[in-house]
């Protein structure tokens, strides 16, 4: 049967905005501090809490994370931090930030994400850092890349922005590696607006990361060069203003707590895509997971044969399904290609372009209904049975 065509844009990611989070936003209005206020702690700790690790810092977003990040781990001029090309620019955006040099590591075609095996090859002399990124929400061979920072003496900095709830060996993302840094944009699984975290259970990473997103300015007398007085504070580096608000942090906190119905309503439309496309040859579906629990940010499949991903995001987006792309590999951004044609160039991580020529994100996020699903899986199956080179059975 025909589904009858959706006469509005079915967007790829949405927040889910309850009046609990409205009420607890229009609370902090109503109250003393909007900006650095109760709320910050309240919601730096729930979140700790959540991910479970000792600390946890607000930032004004995602891409402010993985910079405190670097800059608590000390990322300088010279010093390369390997990475992914799977990934949002930020992540290799926030090495540049600090004067290092981002080193892609190909993507494994099973999980896609980093490669355990290309870490080795990639490290030089200058290496002192590793981000895996839990990329749509699977958490990363943590293990294997923990062995190989401990044996290099390699800070692991997660960006877990996909991956708020992801459990990998019983652990949550955000609890993997030296930092973690997450982002609360409105199309991740918690939202701020903006808004970011990093997470960690090192007292001295954690006294820098308050450093940093505070201009570098400490008011602590213990942590002073010299006493001038109690009006005194202390710039001691370089950073930024980089704080989240009260009122961003109060509806952080209201929508942390219905993170498990968020989760779980992102699985029931992941297995609803599975068994509806597991029948479609042409279709890629993601892998399941033997050891953890994938917090399931983006649902992407891969098309195979002679199949043009052009044509079927061209024809998807015509029948308003919002489909994506995620992501260019990030060294082919004209900026990377000119930075340094050296490094980073057409060819570097061959499984990542291959990836990207391949893949299409579909729509995602809790608000979406069965029929939602329902819509983009009979306008997948009928754009592929219109294909060239579609061996797609319906
Ligand atoms: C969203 C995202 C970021 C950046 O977060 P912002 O809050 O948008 O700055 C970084 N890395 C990845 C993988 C992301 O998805």
């Amino acid at each position: 049967m025909p589904r009858k065509a959706r006469d509005k844009m079915l967007p790829y990611a949405r927040q889910l905005i309850g009046e609990d989070d409205i009420a607890a936003v229009v609370e902090v209005l109503r109250s003393d501090f909007l900006t650095t206020g109760p709320v910050v702690d309240r919601f730096e700790k729930a979140v700790a809490d959540y991910v479970g690790t000792r600390y946890a810092v607000a930032v004004s977003n995602g891409t402010a994370a993985l910079h405190a990040a670097m800059y608590a781990a000390g990322i300088g001029p010279g010093d390369e931090v390997i990475t992914t090309p799977l990934t949002f620019a930020a992540t290799a955006n926030s090495v540049l930030y600090r004067g290092g040099t981002p080193v892609f590591a190909d993507i494994d075609p099973e999980t896609w994400n980093i490669a355990s095996e290309d870490l080795e090859k990639k490290l030089t002399p200058r290496t002192k850092a590793v981000v895996p990124v839990h990329f749509t929400g699977r958490p990363c061979a943590m293990e294997d890349i923990r062995q190989f920072a401990k044996k290099h003496h390699l800070v692991v900095i997660e960006d877990a922005a996909h991956a708020l709830g992801a459990v990998y060996r019983g652990k949550k993302a955000g609890s993997l590696g030296d930092m973690a840094a997450f982002s609360f944009h409105a199309v991740k699984h918690i939202t701020t607006g903006e808004g970011g975290m990093v997470t960690t259970s090192d007292r001295r990473l954690y006294e820098r990361l308050l450093l940093f997103r505070n201009h570098g300015i400490t008011r602590k007398p213990g942590r002073w060069s010299r006493q001038e007085g109690p009006w005194y504070y202390e710039m001691q580096d370089l950073g930024f203003n980089y704080r989240l608000t009260d009122i961003q942090c109060a509806l952080g906190l209201s929508q942390l707590a219905r993170i498990e119905q968020f989760l779980r309503r992102r699985e029931e439309i992941v297995q609803r895509y599975d068994q509806a496309l597991c029948a479609l040859s042409s279709v890629g579906l993601p892998k399941v997971l033997p050891d953890g629990r994938c917090a399931w940010h983006l649902y992407v499949i891969r098309l195979g044969g002679e199949i043009q991903r052009g044509e079927v995001f061209n024809a998807l987006r015509a029948r308003n399904i919002g489909v994506n792309v995620h992501y260019l590999p990030v060294y082919l951004h004209p900026y990377y290609l000119h930075l340094d044609p050296d490094r980073y160039y057409q060819g570097l991580c061959p499984e990542a372009e291959r990836y990207y020529e391949e893949a299409v994100t579909l729509p995602l996020y809790p608000g979406m209904t069965d029929d939602d699903v329902d819509d983009v899986t009979a306008a997948l199956g009928s754009v592929l049975a219109g294909c060239a080179g579609s061996a797609a059975v319906l």
